[in-house]
């Protein structure tokens, strides 16, 4: 197929749930994506914050190619040994004691619903006609998926409208304010759901004390605390954790987006304390935790939990921080929020002209919510990139 067929192909037998622009991607390498005709795009966008590595690292390619000819499926009926290895690896490196695996994001926050459900379940002694304990706290703001429970937990009412009646029982509570919280925690609360740095919402970092504050009151109600890290987790913010900010820690913890560098997979890591009300039965996936993509997600973990991948990141994110000041029109500019390579720059207009034009000049950018552009790159990002990606922003809100 030639450019203007693949989109065509597309527009007549894809179901139009996203508009793309007029671009045939083929391959990847590094920091840069080339289309059908040869053109390279900067991409400052990673997938929608997923190509930690960048595209094609050399040893991620090595390492899904050569597994890929050795075992791609099992099934989780039985063991093998890059999963087994995956889960080691994220347990000595993280507060949990135990990780689930499945294929998504919002796969992994509906496992961790069920997960505070069965531990609230569990506390009530049985048998129950209706669990007492199933109250479920999310936020304004908040993104965790598109599935019935993730979308009920989800803020923007324009997602949730049309699908409604969703999962029962979730009340919302005002991001980064405590007080708004001690408003609807009681004894009926089996949960607490939260992004440290929210995403799609618009890129708001939680405070410390906010998930500090989460924590003691989950702690007073022996409510399940959840992180959701899809987006912030797992190096996005200089940090391995995004929650180690601030010195605090969940319950549960979910992943996904850059876990396997490309490869779909998601995972809910939590403590011993959770994991004793779960038994086999209670939970699965046929796909999730393959060795397929545990093989990849072992060579994304083990390089972004270097010390040094890390510095990495911190010493991009002030360069980013910098030119940000420095090239983008003040004028146009309301808010720079965010953490790492996480960040958020609000303007005064809505962003989806610039973002469109930023595509044009080749460099993958996109928004999060109407006034917010987000970026977004590759860990591995260079300086230099940074540099062109926020000078071809500067020219784009200058243009458009
Ligand atoms: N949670 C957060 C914080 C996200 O940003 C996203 C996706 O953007 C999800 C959950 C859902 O992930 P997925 O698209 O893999 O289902």
């Amino acid at each position: 197929m030639n450019k203007q067929e693949v989109i065509q192909s597309e527009h007549n037998y894809v179901l139009q749930t996203y508009v793309r622009p007029d671009v045939v991607f083929e391959r990847g390498e590094g920091l840069y994506l080339y289309d059908t005709d040869g053109r390279a795009y900067l991409d400052f966008n990673a997938g929608i914050a997923v190509s930690a590595l960048g595209h094609a690292d050399p040893d991620w390619s090595a390492a899904v190619a050569a597994q890929a000819a050795k075992l791609t499926h099992v099934s989780n009926l039985y063991h093998t040994e890059p999963q087994a290895q995956l889960a080691q690896t994220l347990v000595q490196n993280s507060f949990a004691d135990r990780v689930y695996f499945c294929n998504s994001g919002a796969e992994a926050n509906e496992a961790a619903l069920k997960f505070a459900r069965k531990y609230a379940w569990n506390k009530q002694g049985q048998p129950h006609a209706k669990n007492p304990k199933s109250k479920i706290i999310a936020f304004s703001h908040s993104f965790h998926g598109r599935t019935m429970g993730a979308l009920a937990i989800t803020a923007k009412e324009k997602y949730r409208e049309p699908f409604e009646p969703l999962m029962s029982g979730v009340v919302f509570a005002e991001f980064n304010n405590l007080a708004s919280v001690e408003v609807v925690m009681d004894e009926t609360v089996c949960a607490v759901i939260v992004e440290p740095v929210q995403g799609e919402g618009g890129i708001y970092p939680a405070t410390a004390d906010f998930l500090r504050g989460l924590r003691t009151l989950c702690d007073q109600y022996d409510a399940v605390l959840i992180f959701d890290e899809v987006q912030c987790g797992l190096g996005r913010t200089g940090y391995l954790w995004a929650h180690e900010m601030a010195g605090v820690t969940p319950d549960i913890m979910t992943l996904a987006k850059p876990l396997a560098g490309g490869l779909p997979i998601g995972a809910a890591l939590l403590t011993q304390k959770v994991a004793n009300a779960l038994q086999p039965g209670d939970h699965g996936s046929t796909f999730g935790g393959g060795p397929l993509v545990c093989t990849a997600a072992n060579v994304v973990v083990g390089k972004v939990s270097q010390p040094a991948f890390l510095a990495h990141v911190r010493a991009m994110s002030e360069h980013l921080h910098h030119k940000l000041a420095e090239l983008l029109p003040a004028d146009q500019v309301t808010a720079v929020r965010g953490a790492g390579l996480m960040m958020g720059v609000e303007l005064n207009r809505p962003v989806a002209e610039i973002t469109k034009a930023c595509v044009e000049k080749g460099v993958l950018i996109i928004n999060a919510g109407e006034n917010v552009v987000r970026l977004i790159p590759p860990l591995v990002v260079t300086a230099e990139a940074i540099d062109h990606a926020v000078a071809t922003l500067a020219e784009a809100m200058l243009a458009v």
